[in-house]
């Protein structure tokens, strides 16, 4: 095991047999594990036979536990950092180590494995060719939606982490935002027992979720279709056809001026085109 390096473990997000080789083999060799909740990691351990040293590293202790974790790998021991389940950083703490060893110019390695994110992008049979994680909404109703709006016209598939005390409001206002017709897929309890994928527009899997409580339990990955590019919503127009309509009723000047704005075609051009129809 390579001495002062931070290993960034990824573990498994509901089943333990994802758990690899290389992630035990890490954990078991580091100096210590700094894990978000030390509780919550222990059935991992046991059962992978890992008894190294650990330390709690979460949101409310992260900036207090900064220099004690540089020293100790200033002083040449190796640490491994896990979160509860998936790849510590994404929605989980373990930003701001990450982040100062970098600018220290230390040896991170990363040991990859599970996120939800990616397990749900990669069965939720959405194009992936472009997409964009946003994690959690806001809890408040008037944030999370004003957040939305703004992600409204975002042409890439939207990846949100959600909980299933808010999955149906969520579920609301994004079908409201979006619009009941946007596709999405409500992924459930990925690699779990009850694993889920619910597929269709917004607004039928808003009525889902609200009708069956069964589908409310549990952790969630809601994504949603990007929105439709600017030019795919453009329509051809035929400017001759266009331009005859508008001279059949409205004076010539009139007629060219509204032309051009529904076309974005040149005044100029289009005059010299209403004169020939008209027969000037
Ligand atoms: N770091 C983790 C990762 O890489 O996926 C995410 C941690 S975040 C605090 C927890 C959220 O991830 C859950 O509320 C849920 O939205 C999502 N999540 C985690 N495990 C999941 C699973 N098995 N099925 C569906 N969503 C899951």
């Amino acid at each position: 095991m390579s001495k002062g390096v931070l290993y960034v473990v990824a573990t498994p997000i509901g089943n333990l047999d994802d758990f690899s080789a290389r992630a035990v083999e890490t954990l078991k060799r580091v100096d210590l594990i700094a894990a978000e909740d030390t509780r919550h990691s222990c059935p991992l351990l046991r059962r992978y036979g890992i008894d190294t040293p650990m330390r709690a590293l979460h949101q409310h202790n992260e900036q207090a536990q900064l220099a004690p974790l540089l020293a100790f790998l200033d002083g040449g021991r190796s640490i491994a950092l896990i979160s509860d389940a998936g790849t510590p950083l994404i929605s989980d703490p373990g930003f701001p180590l990450v982040r100062a060893v970098a600018e220290r110019g230390g040896r991170i390695v990363p040991v990859p494995g599970a996120s939800a994110m990616a397990c749900a992008l990669s069965a939720a049979g959405l194009p992936t060719d472009r997409f964009l994680f946003v994690g959690f909404p806001p809890r408040s109703a008037s944030q999370r939606r004003a957040w939305l709006q703004a992600l409204a016209s975002e042409e890439s598939t939207l990846i949100f982490y959600e909980s299933g005390h808010r999955v149906v409001d969520s579920l609301a206002d994004m079908a409201q935002l979006f619009g009941a017709s946007r596709e999405g897929v409500v992924a459930r309890e990925l690699t779990k027992l009850h694993e889920t994928f619910l597929r269709g527009s917004l607004g039928s899997l808003f009525d889902r979720v609200q009708e069956d409580t069964n589908q409310r339990k549990g952790e969630f990955v809601i994504l949603i279709a990007g929105a439709e590019s600017v030019a795919d919503r453009r329509i051809e127009v035929d400017v001759e056809r266009l331009l005859a309509m508008l001279l059949a009723e409205l004076p010539l000047k009139q007629a060219v001026a509204l032309a051009a704005r529904i076309s974005g075609g040149k005044k100029n051009k289009l005059y010299k085109q209403a004169l020939e129809i008209v027969g000037g």
